[in-house]
């Protein structure tokens, strides 16, 4: 017979309440998402970093599994078995083509266009959340999305056998569509943009006892996003890089990334580092690099109209927080015309061989945009985040990018197109040329 070992009883979790951002009101841990009883500021997740500190060392991550549950103690969970697809640790790929191009020495890609299940960095937060929800007691779950969460939510809803109702504006791409009716969830396709979708699903949440993962279930949902800052301070060898690109749409992911590498900072995982925070935007939606440009510390709505549908949000819930990091951390948030962020995407992949969508066309458009105005080093050590799938957003790419030449199973007829192929190139060149 083994023996059994007596464990030394250790805190069940490390995450101690919500609390307001605004006034410090503290709350216990339910579904809820603003201060009702005071102010009604965000809610945020409170920890306990001495029993983190005393936990975690870069070897017990490096032992946890090849997703984001290596970071289980800094993650509002409490569960020890997290609904687990494989979400996390993406590929962080040296970017030396599209660096030079930019004239940037060291530039990592951060590719979240593959993350795991649904392409998309949405897979991190809708993890956390419904593992969440599954704790609080929900059956049922649901959302209000760009196009992205939809996907999550409902992939991730089927394999923890949650029931699942969605909704989105009626206008999205066919490939999100699609990828979220595949799991069979109830779908609501709402005749308005984003910002009427929220409000529409606020009511909801208070009127059924549903989870809703970027409502109610909110503080929780958000701390997914952190898990970008980690995988990057790790993969980069346990040090910070010196200024991150990402795209804003509600804000919430930028300033997770800040809170991330604040995390990791203070438990002693990585040296401190003044780590620059630049946000993307595209110009069709951009209240939060309006209010950046004009010097504003308030985001005044707009109506959104731009191909970058997934980013959208005309009345981001966390945008005066990432322009506040963008400020104190000597970072910019610049906008993009939609023609630029298709230029985006084609750089991307034709220099990486990375397919991203209208937000990761937006983040590389700005990142091309700050480089060339000199608003990043060269010497600096950069980061651009990658958050979905060229796949979800074929309409955007659609009549600008060239057609595969029809040839008959013949040797001349590849001849000839071969021909044709190195002309055209040839004619491109010299257009380029004039
Ligand atoms: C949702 C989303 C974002 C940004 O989300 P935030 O609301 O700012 O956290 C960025 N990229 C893609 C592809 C998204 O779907
Ligand atoms: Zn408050």
């Amino acid at each position: 017979m083994t023996q059994s070992i007596e464990r030394p009883t250790v805190a069940a979790q490390t995450f101690s309440a919500l609390k307001c951002r605004e006034c410090g009101e503290t709350y216990d841990l339910g579904a809820k998402h603003v201060c009702e009883d005071v102010c009604f500021g965000p809610l945020e997740v409170a920890y306990d970093y001495d029993a983190i500190r005393q936990r975690v060392s870069r070897s017990t991550i490096q032992a946890g599994p090849l997703s984001i549950w290596r970071y289980k103690d800094f993650l509002p969970v409490s569960s020890d078995n997290p609904i687990d697809v494989g979400t996390g640790m993406t590929p962080l790929v040296r970017a030396n083509r599209l660096a030079r191009r930019l004239g940037l020495k060291e530039l990592y890609i951060k590719n979240d266009a593959v993350n795991m299940p649904t392409l998309s960095f949405k897979d991190r937060v809708v993890s956390v959340a419904l593992t969440r929800a599954r704790e609080l007691g929900f059956t049922t779950v649901s959302c209000a999305s760009t196009g992205n969460l939809a996907n999550s939510t409902a992939a991730i809803a089927a394999h923890a056998g949650l029931d699942c109702c969605v909704f989105i504006p009626s206008d999205l791409e066919a490939g999100k569509v699609l990828g979220t009716l595949v799991y069979g969830p109830t779908v609501m396709a709402v005749h308005g943009n984003y910002d009427q979708v929220n409000r529409l699903c606020s009511e909801v949440a208070n009127t059924y006892g549903w989870g809703f993962v970027n409502i109610n279930l909110r503080p929780y949902y958000s701390e997914g996003s952190k898990t970008l800052g980690f995988e990057v301070a790790e993969q980069l060898g346990w040090r910070l890089p010196d200024h991150i690109v990402a795209p804003l749409a509600s804000g919430s992911l930028f300033t997770k990334i800040y809170k991330g590498f604040q995390e990791f900072t203070k438990v002693g995982l990585v040296d401190a580092k003044d780590v620059r925070f630049s946000g993307a935007q595209a110009e069709g939606c951009s209240p939060i690099a309006q209010a950046f440009k004009e010097g504003r510390d308030f985001v005044t709505p707009v109506k959104p109209n731009t191909i970058a549908k997934s980013i959208a949000i005309g009345n981001p819930a966390d945008g005066i927080y990432a322009l506040d990091i963008a400020r104190k951390t000597n970072g910019n948030i610049e906008s993009v015309t939609d023609a630029e962020v298709v230029d985006g995407m084609k750089l991307l992949a034709e220099t990486e061989g990375i397919f991203t969508e209208t937000a990761g066309g937006t983040t590389i458009a700005v990142l091309k945009k700050l480089a060339e105005a000199g608003k990043i080093d060269p010497d600096e050590c950069t980061v651009a985040y990658i958050t979905g799938n060229g796949l979800k957003t074929q309409e955007a790419v659609q009549g600008y990018i060239g057609e595969p030449l029809a040839i008959e199973p013949k040797l001349d007829s590849f001849e000839r197109a071969l021909e044709r192929a190195r002309t055209l190139d040839r004619l491109e060149w010299q257009q380029v040329l004039v």
